[in-house]
This record gives C-alpha cells, structure tokens and sequence, in this order.
C-alpha cells in the first residue's frame, strides 16, 4: 500500500509546533477576557442553508470554495468555511437576540475552504474571531478594531501590520453602490475578467474583490473615498466620521482603502482588514467589519453586530518574519521510574501514578528491558532528572533507590513517603505547559 498522507492543504500539527498554538490560544483567551467576551463552540459541520443565505450568491466562498456535500439523510451540509454565520444562527437558535443588550462572542477552530493551496493558503486553516451583538454605536466598532489591535500586540507583530478601512454603507444604500459601481466599470468591460464580465450583471461590489491585477487596478483608480462619500447616506458618513476621530483618539491610525469590501455580502458601514505586507501574496492576517443585518436575515429579531476573524496560521507565519520563532521546549517527564526486572513493573506503575496524582511529571518503565537501557533512555529524556529505581529488595523492603541523573548521587528513601519528598522539596513541575 502506498503510504498514507494528509490531504492537499491539510497538515498535522507537530507537537513542538503545538505548543506555539497552546501559546497563542491562552495569549488571545487572557485578552478576549480583558474585554469580556466568552468562548462560543458551534459545530463544524451546519446545515448548507447557514451559508448559502448569509454570505451572498456571488460570493467566492459561496460559488468555489464550499465543502458542500448531501449527508447519509440526504441534506445539504457543509464543512463551515467561516465562523460569524454559524455564531449567528447560535445566537438566533438559542433566543439570545430576544434578550436585548450586549452579547460578546469569541471562537476558535477550523475553517474549511476548498482554495487552491499556496503559502499561507490551507484548505483547513484556524480563526480566531469574535462577534458582538446588540450595538450600533460607532464606538463599539472602535473597541473590536481596539481588542484586534491589542490582541496583535500581544502576539508581538503590531509593528508591521497595517489597517484598512473602508464604509460600506447600509442596505438603503446598496442600489446606488450597485448602479455607481456599474457606471464606473461598464467603459472597462473589454478590460474586466471573464469573472468580473459576469459580477458586473450579478453583483458590481465582488469585482472589487477580484485578484486579477488589471480588474484591480481599473477597481483602484475609479473608486475613491470620495466616491464612496458621495454614494452614502449621511448617517452612514456620519457613523464612518466617528469611527476614525475616535481610533486616531486612540492612537490607531486606518488606512483608508476605498477598493476594500471583504468579500461577503452581510458588511455593512464598517469594514477593515489587518494586512502585514512581509507575507507576499497572502498578507491578510484579519478582517471584519459591521453586520447589522444579518441576524434578521437569518430569521432573528433585527439585531446590529459586528465581528472579526483572524487567521492563526498567518499569525504564526508574521511572528516567524518578525523573528518570533518560540523557544519553549517540550515539558520533558522530570522523574523516570525505572525496575530491575519486569516483576516490578506493577509496583512501579503505581508509583508513576502517585507521582502524576500529586502533579509531578512523570513516565514509568512498562518493557522487559535492561536497567542499563532504562537508565540512558531516561538520560536522554532528562539529564537533570530523577530515577527512581525499584528491585526486588527495594520492594520487599519498600524503599526506593533515588538517583539524581545530574550529580550520579543514589540514595534510599522510603516508598511511603517518596512522593511528597519529591513534591515537596526537589521538583516541581513546570507551569508554562
Ligand atoms: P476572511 O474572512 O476570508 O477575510 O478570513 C479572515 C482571515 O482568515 C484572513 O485574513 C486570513 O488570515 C485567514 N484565512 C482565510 N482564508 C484562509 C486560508 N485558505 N488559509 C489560511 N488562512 C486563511
């Protein structure tokens, strides 16, 4: 049989490379605590519906990249590509939208999206995101574009990134983006994409999502902040307005980008997106934006929201252009409990469980094996380390033989009282996991 492998745009997480995501993930949950929002889990696999009314026809995600298949019942399901539509269905699912006041949400897990694979590009991939419900106040747009901020400072890549922005207005607006957005393309049409041809019947606002570089660059010298102003209702301008007064009170200071429209339907006003140029192509750490009308169009009580997602991947791959690489070592077993023959192996997995139960890392000899062996395989796991060495006298006498693997030094200690020896006076276990 040829060997096995993981799917195209897939990948096992080492455990080295583990312990750079147990880093990253309790670093996000002390900050999203900061700010009070609470851990949310939805199911990885919804109904196709969740999407396919929420993220627009014309989407990508909905046209090319949805892992979409019917189940052994004959639905429609798909792998979640993204986590605000399936938070949003949580929300209204569980009556929270009838509740009125301030809900915060955050996640974390993997996104499915069948893209072509590239660097930075997977086929199953991890957000972080967060949504807050039941505000519409452009100061709350402001404390999520904060806690993005703060949360990148606190991974240690803020210096490099970069923050767009953009207004995309309401839904009372959309005809008239639509129809402008149509007038600024249509001289271009000989110019525009296969794609793009299409978008401009279908829906003009995706051709500003289009990476084929002369659709951008035509998206790029027609749509201006201006034009968009112009487009808008003044509530909508008014709301934007505040918005950047507020962040620059704030020290954060947006890029506006005009070409800007993230790639869903549901944003409304507020959109923004975290780039860090060093990552080539990929260089979208993060985005999100305001969705004030999602929840009704989901079947809920119309509830204003906003959120953000942030690819982890891209996180890691920014801290590891910034230098970030972590030097934090596997939490190697401090004590090694090693017997003579494999008579004592019982009594010896019982001491490794007493150690364990009392918090000291530890792994016992289970093979009919040499001491010699055991004792340079603990060595090697540990050099600094304790063995505890168990014989038939040891046992018949119950007492240990407590070798330091630093010093080479062996004395005998009583079974009984070994472990809160150890606990108390020698080792403790490392706390940084
Ligand atoms: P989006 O909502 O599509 O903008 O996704 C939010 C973030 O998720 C992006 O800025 C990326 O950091 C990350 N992301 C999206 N798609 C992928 C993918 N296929 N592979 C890795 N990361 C992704």
């Amino acid at each position: 049989m040829t060997p096995l492998k993981a799917l195209g745009g897939t990948s096992d997480i080492l455990p080295e490379e583990a312990l750079r995501w147990q880093k990253l993930e309790t670093t996000a949950r002390r900050v999203l605590n900061l700010y009070g929002y609470r851990e949310i889990r939805t199911p990885l696999i919804e109904e196709a519906a969740v999407f396919t009314s929420s993220l627009g026809e014309a989407a990508e995600i909905v046209t090319k990249q949805m892992y979409l298949f019917q189940d052994r019942g004959g639905r429609q399901v798909v792998l979640r590509p993204e986590g605000t539509a399936s938070v949003v269905r949580a929300f209204i699912e569980h009556g929270m939208d009838k509740t009125g006041g301030l809900t915060r949400f955050y996640y974390l897990g993997p996104m499915f999206r069948a893209e072509r694979p590239q660097a930075g590009r997977k086929r199953q991939f991890h957000q972080l995101g967060v949504e807050v419900f039941g505000s519409s106040s452009p100061y709350q747009d402001v404390e999520v574009i904060a806690l993005l901020m703060q949360l990148l400072e606190n991974f240690g890549i803020e210096k490099n990134v970069m923050l767009m922005l953009n207004n995309l207005g309401c839904p009372d607006d959309r005809p008239t983006i639509q129809k402008e957005l149509r007038a600024s393309f249509l001289p271009h049409v000989p110019d525009l994409c296969q794609d793009c041809k299409q978008r401009l019947e279908v829906n003009p606002l995706r051709i500003l999502d289009c990476k084929n570089p002369k659709c951008r660059s035509i998206a790029q010298e027609k749509i201006t902040m201006k034009a968009w102003e112009r487009w808008l209702c003044k509530s909508c301008n008014e709301h934007f307005g505040k918005v950047i007064t507020a962040l620059k009170k704030i020290n954060i200071e947006p890029n506006l980008s005009p070409d800007l429209v993230r790639g869903l339907d549901y944003y409304t006003r507020t959109a923004f997106e975290v780039i860090y140029p060093g990552l080539g192509a990929q260089n979208a750490i993060g985005g999100g934006g305001r969705y004030d009308n999602l929840v009704e169009l989901l079947g809920g009580a119309a509830t204003p929201a906003i959120g953000f997602a942030l690819g982890l991947e891209r996180v890691l791959m920014a801290q590891e252009a910034d230098g970030l690489t972590a030097n934090d070592k596997m939490v190697s077993p401090l004590v090694f409990v090693a017997t003579v023959s494999s008579a004592q192996i019982p009594n010896g997995l019982e001491l490794v469980e007493a150690l364990r139960a009392q918090g000291i890392a530890a792994s016992a000899n289970l093979e009919d094996r040499p001491l010699k062996r055991q004792l340079e395989q603990a060595a090697k796991a540990n050099s600094s380390g304790t063995v505890l060495i168990l014989g038939e006298d040891e046992v018949k006498q119950n007492v240990v033989m407590v070798k330091n693997l630093a010093t080479g030094q062996q004395t005998k200690e009583p079974l009984g009282t070994i472990v809160e020896k150890l606990k108390g006076e020698i080792l403790r276990p490392s706390a940084s996991g």
